[in-house]
């Protein structure tokens, strides 16, 4: 495919709304913060780290996933992490991010949730006073956990909704998704939306479609993450494009967990043109083999997307993002000008 629209997609403004923090922890930093706490890693080198990315399925990566995290202790540590994520952000023109991460993980390895909520929080609000890079946090549960653990990581995270209420305006279910519906999680998405958090859902990224529907109904999700398996039953999409709730897909991530056997199989463009409204995102970056921009390129050279499609996908990610209209209405009017500035460059070429 072509390098100028390489560069259409680099510039083009653009939001990211399926990131799990914890999956941007690159293999250097990985090993930097185990040499400084002390933490024996089951790997060589950096490179067995790499090597070691050859998932065959969603739980073959958890494995590594949790691994990995173990090595992140102290604030210090969380808050390298996400300044190394949002100067990559930066970089790939994202103007606003809403990230997710799981006090879980940390939790049971006894790290307090304030130790997680403030090394998150002091590189989100330091990327946004120095980069303006806008961001929000969602917090997930562990759908592999019962629903008790996550009223006690909900308990556990309420007395500091004030101290972050400038991020913290949601909550998400992730990890391991077949046999772990959305069911098993009805009373306490209840309870967050009776509390005024957004709520978002992993679904039919590998479970079936029936967990979209049940994350729209029973949950009462205001987005799917991921969501590809929608396009299995018709009446769904056709309510998807209907309701217009947004999907946050993630190429590199369905390419690399084999949920697509290449990616010029992926659906992306069939639910684009089916009118629902797609957005790009990265997933766990580190592990899948890139940032925004390469999930972009790679998609749109895959699936010979169009500018303008490219526009619509960086359109709906401003959308679908949890800031206030008059917000989104900045980034639309950027989004305009980039796309006009772009349309007059290549007339007078
Ligand atoms: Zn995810």
């Amino acid at each position: 495919m072509n390098d100028s629209l390489h560069d259409f997609i680099r510039g083009l403004p653009k939001a990211e709304l399926h990131l799990h923090i914890e999956g941007s922890l690159e293999p250097e930093l990985m090993f930097a913060l185990a040499q400084r706490n002390g933490v024996t890693l089951p790997y060589a080198s950096v490179e067995e780290v790499r090597a070691a990315y050859a998932f065959s399925d969603l739980q073959s990566f958890l494995d590594l996933y949790y691994a990995g995290a173990a090595v992140l202790q102290t604030e210090q540590d969380f808050y390298e992490l996400t300044m190394a994520y949002a100067r990559l952000a930066m970089a790939d023109n994202v103007r606003h991010v809403e990230l997710f991460f799981d006090p879980q993980t940390h939790t049971v390895r006894g790290i307090a949730i304030d130790t997680v909520f403030s090394g998150i929080a002091r590189a989100l609000r330091q990327a946004r006073a120095e980069y303006g890079l806008s961001s929000r946090m969602i917090l997930c549960f562990l759908r592999h956990l019962s629903e008790d653990e996550a009223f006690a990581t909900l308990d556990a995270a309420l007395p500091l909704r004030a101290k972050y209420a400038d991020l913290w305006i949601g909550v998400g279910l992730d990890s391991g998704e077949v046999g772990n519906p959305p069911e098993k999680f009805e009373r306490v998405f209840a309870r967050v939306r009776e509390l005024g958090l957004h709520v978002v859902a992993h679904a039919g990224e590998e479970g079936p479609p029936a967990y979209v529907s049940a994350a729209l109904d029973v949950l009462k999700v205001e987005r799917i993450d991921h969501g590809v398996r929608a396009e299995e039953d018709a009446a769904l999409m056709q309510y998807l494009a209907q309701s217009q709730i947004p999907l946050t897909v993630c190429p590199l991530s369905n390419l690399k967990l084999r949920v697509v056997k290449a990616l010029g199989d992926h659906n992306l463009a069939r639910l684009l043109r089916a009118g629902l409204c797609v957005t790009v995102n990265s997933d766990d970056p580190a592990y899948f083999g890139g940032y925004m921009n390469s999930n972009f390129i790679a998609i749109a050279d895959a699936l010979q997307l169009s500018r303008e499609e490219l526009v619509q996908l960086a359109r709906n990610s401003f959308n679908a993002a949890f800031v206030p209209m008059s917000q989104k209405l900045i980034w639309f009017d950027e989004l305009d000008a980039y796309q006009a500035t772009a349309a007059a460059a290549d007339e007078s070429r």
